[in-house]
């Protein structure tokens, strides 16, 4: 990206923000058991924790919130969502859910068995939880370079092929509820699918009579990427492109907190089965509320049908990607290992590489994201064995692929000045690496630890 590119907007409203001295950092960190969950957001000064929910709406979303029309029934601004979602879909049924794992609530339990296999590239954490919870077991096919950081590969999200079909041949067609499509693969660092591979994954699935459902929180970045870096679609346009890929999807489960950019919301399409339509509208009901809201206000309909558009603006994708890119090649400049090409909303960070002196099981990433809080004020999150968890049968704790600082950039939130502080932070960092040490448990829950876990630094023994 030229670093004379600007941002594709100008600012109308402004948030404080304010760094804390470091010796309060200090405090708080000690007071928040190591883990910056428990931070409190005053005491972050750059919180790049999740791009979920925190971007910033426009001065047209912010206007259409006035037109919400809070209808219990027939909203005319579910009928606005619907026409839209329609429109850059390709899908006739559109429903609205109050966010992405309430949209995975409402539909996977109609297509799983007890038992039942479900295909993903690579299932994010709630999409995991929903499909276990409906009595599904998850099984991931994306291909190997995703877990190899350094090398280049324009599409670390794609299926392998092979192992899909060989699945496939090997297992009972009744073993196999359904195959989700994850664009961009998140757990993978933001990766793109490419539209070969989603078609090539359609055409499998229809051999084999399984339907094909895209998790597509971030379908845009994903269509940006396709136009960028697939032979022969450069000419094509995000909008044209992201249409293609979603008519190689059955129906689709959404979170509107990403591309979508909104505070809150999510999405169900269904492409034409009309008796699938009756069943997740029923269930939507008790769930998340009747059809025309969802769990969502006439007003929060409205925002996301406005930013469903605003995420599919070229000169927007352009900017926010090249953001990611900013930073990623910034830390590469300076051999700061990440995960490579940047992907759509994160920039990765190799933990294990930079901090090879700390074992998986004292949390390399999570030693490096307090670095990083300490030095600059700047929140990142844990991708790794601290997310991982243990074993549930021995109780060994398990070792991840990857040990990553996943740093997150929220939509339309921060410029490159904030990006290069952060970079600065991590290249001091790097000085000093060989001295950080890792951490310990001192409370340990059963149950998605990583949220609300306390630990402390091994030395301090
Ligand atoms: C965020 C996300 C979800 C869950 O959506 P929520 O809105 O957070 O409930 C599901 N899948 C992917 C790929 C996501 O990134």
């Amino acid at each position: 990206m030229p670093s004379s590119q600007a941002e594709p907007f100008k600012i109308k409203m402004v948030e404080k923000i304010k760094k804390i001295p470091r010796n309060e950092r200090e405090k708080a960190l000690e007071r928040a058991g190591y883990n910056l969950f428990a931070l409190n957001s005053d005491e972050v000064y750059i919180d790049l924790l999740t791009d979920s929910g925190t971007g910033a709406m426009s001065d047209e979303q912010w206007a259409t919130l006035m037109q919400g029309d809070e209808s219990y029934a027939g909203s005319r601004s579910y009928s606005r969502l619907k026409e839209t979602g329609q429109e850059i879909f390709g899908h006739r049924y559109i429903l609205p859910a109050h966010q992405g794992r309430g949209a995975e609530r409402v539909l996977f339990p109609l297509l799983i068995s007890e038992g039942q296999y479900v295909i993903n590239n690579m299932h994010f954490d709630t999409t995991k939880a929903h499909v276990e919870l409906a009595g599904g077991r998850a099984k991931n096919f994306v291909i190997p370079e995703a877990y190899d950081t350094r090398n280049y590969h324009p599409f670390k999200g794609n299926f392998d092929l092979k192992k899909l079909e060989n699945f496939l041949q090997e297992t009972p067609r009744d073993k196999i509820a359904f195959i989700i499509v994850t664009v961009t693969c998140n757990s993978a660092g933001g990766q793109p699918v490419s539209l070969d591979n989603i078609k090539a994954v359609f055409k499998l699935a229809k051999e084999y009579n399984l339907r094909v459902v895209f998790d597509a929180a971030r379908f845009a970045e994903n269509a940006y990427f396709i136009k960028r870096r697939e032979e022969g679609q450069s000419r094509r346009s995000q909008v044209e492109i992201a249409r293609e890929m979603f008519n190689h999807a059955d129906a689709f489960t959404m979170s509107a907190k990403k591309d979508a950019i909104v505070n809150i919301g999510g999405l169900i399409g269904i492409k034409d089965d009309e008796e699938l339509y009756n069943q997740v509208r029923s269930r939507l009901v008790p769930l998340e509320g009747f059809p025309t809201y969802g769990g969502l206000a006439g007003r929060d309909m409205e925002a996301l049908a406005t930013g469903l558009r605003e995420g599919l603006d070229y000169d927007y994708l352009k900017y926010r990607t090249g953001q990611v890119e900013y930073l990623t090649e910034k830390l590469r400049e300076n051999d700061v290992p990440v995960q490579y090409p940047a992907g759509g909303h994160a920039v990765f960070l190799d933990a294990a590489e930079i901090l090879p002196q700390i074992p998986y099981h004292q949390f390399p990433a999570q030693a490096l994201a307090n670095a990083l809080y300490l030095e600059a004020g700047v929140r990142g999150v844990e991708i790794g064995s601290f997310l991982l968890g243990r074993d549930p049968e021995t109780g060994e704790q398990l070792k991840s692929p990857l040990e990553l600082l996943r740093l997150a950039i929220p939509r339309r939130v921060y410029t490159n000045n904030h990006l290069d502080v952060v970079a600065e932070a991590l290249i001091n960092i790097k000085e000093y690496a060989g001295e950080l040490t890792g951490l310990k448990f001192t409370y340990e829950p059963e149950v998605l630890r990583h949220f609300t876990a306390r630990l402390k630094p091994v030395k301090q023994d």
